[in-house]
């Protein structure tokens, strides 16, 4: 099978690194490719840094509107493409493709909201600090940047970025997950029409020894992370020591309150599409349930109901729910949390081990699976599981979950599901949350706004997204200017 060639300098180019890493379809164990995968990825890596170096000396000084030209062809390309692209997301991640075209349209938009830089970028202006002396603003390309992806979201997460460093004036290199290259190579097929010097943006596979070339690289001045909460502090610290600009998103787990006066049906289900969408794959799944003074058990009920109807299998098959996790390991890893939230006192309400589709037998399926009564001071609440699992937890009311939330080291989002504005305000302002949902699962930032994970789930000051990505990939420069008239020639 052949490897997966480099995007560098406007050219397929092979890897150096002749080891390989096998992407698989997690549905059917089918390898639908090859990607380089070996220490010499590094010297790839450093092709492209010199390239994307070369391609943001000329590029920084092209007119703002004319760089988000390419962006409005790319938005159309990607449209065009849109059902290509998500048919590839479902066969290499396994997420359903009602959730891929999803996916693919929240690319879309971070690319429109870029495509308004020209504005985003605007700074500011003071005439006269001091008698005939005017200060100002300005905010300047930082030169080349790159994104290290996870494997969640291949189609969306590289574009919280890539759009605003172009616009912004920088060089942009990419590695995706080795375990999800295939969008962004057609990505970059579709990239390759837009009109973009060659070297600006640039794919280049591999894993932790293209990183580490990243992260050690003297020409790479800003890193984007997404993924795991171990590899982003790693990103962030090792980032930081060699003087780069680091944005590292990490992992999550995510708490859902539940009070007494939330609309009971509407409420579980909405519960349940976070918890089990995309497998229970999203840095925003919720994961553990708080209800709070379910005395007849009614709420309990409502979700085991909603969690229970859910239906497992292949993704491209329009009329499934829920895909595959994304490799056997994942599988073992989600089982073995199972059996620890057992091991801690938890009740097994619904158990999706040992699930089989119809004619998908080696596929990593877990149905939905509820665990009742887990521990609040155990390990399983503390630990992200990735995998489409629910824990339920009862408390006596809002003040007792608010605490047991911010006791919690991740704080990626955290939800409640209410009718009483009050207790809704009170939840925002004292959830330790970067993103907070009242009456909504999957509290996912649109583009115009951060994506703004907190605690463990985040390193660094500026997120992905909106304006937080303009200042990311932006330097500021204050100018102050004095123009005696004297020294002036009189015309
Ligand atoms: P991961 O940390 O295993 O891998 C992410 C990227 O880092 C990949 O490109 C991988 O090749 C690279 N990598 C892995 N180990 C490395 C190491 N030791 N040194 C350097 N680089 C390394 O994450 P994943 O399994 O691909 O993705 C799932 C995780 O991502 C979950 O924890 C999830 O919560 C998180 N995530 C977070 C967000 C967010 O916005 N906070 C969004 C999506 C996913």
């Amino acid at each position: 099978m052949e490897k997966l060639k480099n995007f560098i300098n406007g050219n397929w180019v092979t890897s150096s690194e002749p080891k390989t890493s096998s992407v698989i379809n997690p549905a059917t164990q089918e390898v639908l490719a090859q990607v380089p995968f070996g220490p010499s990825t590094a010297s790839d890596l450093d092709q492209a840094v010199q390239c994307a170096h070369a391609a943001y000396l000329e590029w920084r000084n092209v007119p703002v509107m004319q760089r988000v030209q390419p962006l409005y062809k790319l938005k159309a390309l990607l449209e065009e493409h849109h059902e290509e692209l998500s048919r590839i997301i479902t066969l290499e991640c396994g997420k359903t493709i009602i959730e891929s075209r999803a996916e693919l349209q929240r690319a879309i938009e971070n690319v429109e909201t870029a495509c308004a830089t020209p504005t985003l970028i605007q700074s500011e202006f003071s005439e006269n600090i001091a008698r005939g002396v005017d200060e100002f603003m300005i905010r300047q390309a930082l030169g080349v940047c790159v994104c290290i992806a996870p494997f969640n979201f291949p189609g969306m997460i590289p574009f919280w970025f890539l759009p605003y460093a172009i616009a912004c004036g920088n060089s942009f290199i990419i590695k995706p997950s080795e375990k999800v290259p295939l969008t962004l190579m057609k990505v970059f097929e579709l990239i390759q029409e837009i009109g973009l010097p060659d070297g600006l943006v640039n794919l280049v596979h591999g894993g932790k020894e293209t990183v580490d070339a990243m992260l050690e690289h003297p020409k790479v001045k800003a890193v984007s992370f997404v993924g795991s909460t171990n590899v982003a502090r790693y990103i962030y610290s090792k980032g930081a020591a060699n003087g780069k600009r680091v944005q590292a998103q990490g992992g999550a787990k995510n708490p859902v309150v539940v009070l007494p006066d939330a609309d009971l049906e509407v409420t579980s289900n909405i519960i349940a599409d976070s918890v089990y969408g995309c497998a229970g794959q999203r840095c925003l799944a919720a994961s553990n349930i708080i209800v709070v003074g379910d005395h007849g058990g009614k709420v309990k009920e409502s979700i085991y109901e909603a969690a229970k109807k859910k239906i497992t299998g292949f993704g491209l098959d329009e009329s499934i729910e829920m895909g595959p996790v994304i490799s056997k390991e994942s599988k073992s890893r989600v089982e073995m949390l199972i059996e620890m939230g057992k091991s801690e006192g938890a009740n097994l309400l619904l158990d999706g081990r040992g699930f089989q589709v119809d004619g998908y037998s080696k596929g990593n399926f877990i149905a939905p699976t509820i665990l009742d009564g887990v521990s609040s001071t155990g390990n399983l609440v503390k630990t992200e599981i990735f995998g489409p699992v629910m824990s339920l937890l009862a408390m006596k009311d809002l003040d007792e979950a608010i605490s047991f939330i911010n006791t919690n080291s991740y704080g990626n989002m955290a939800c409640l599901f209410t009718s009483s504005g009050a207790s809704a305000r009170k939840f925002r302002n004292q959830a330790d949350a970067g993103n907070i949902g009242i009456n909504i699962g999957v509290a996912a930032p649109m583009a115009q706004f951060p994506f703004s994970g907190w605690n463990d789930s985040f390193f660094g000051d500026l997120h992905g997204q909106g304006r937080h990505g303009i200042e990311f990939f932006t330097q500021t420069k204050v100018v102050i200017e004095r123009w005696p008239r004297e020294w002036t020639r009189k015309f």
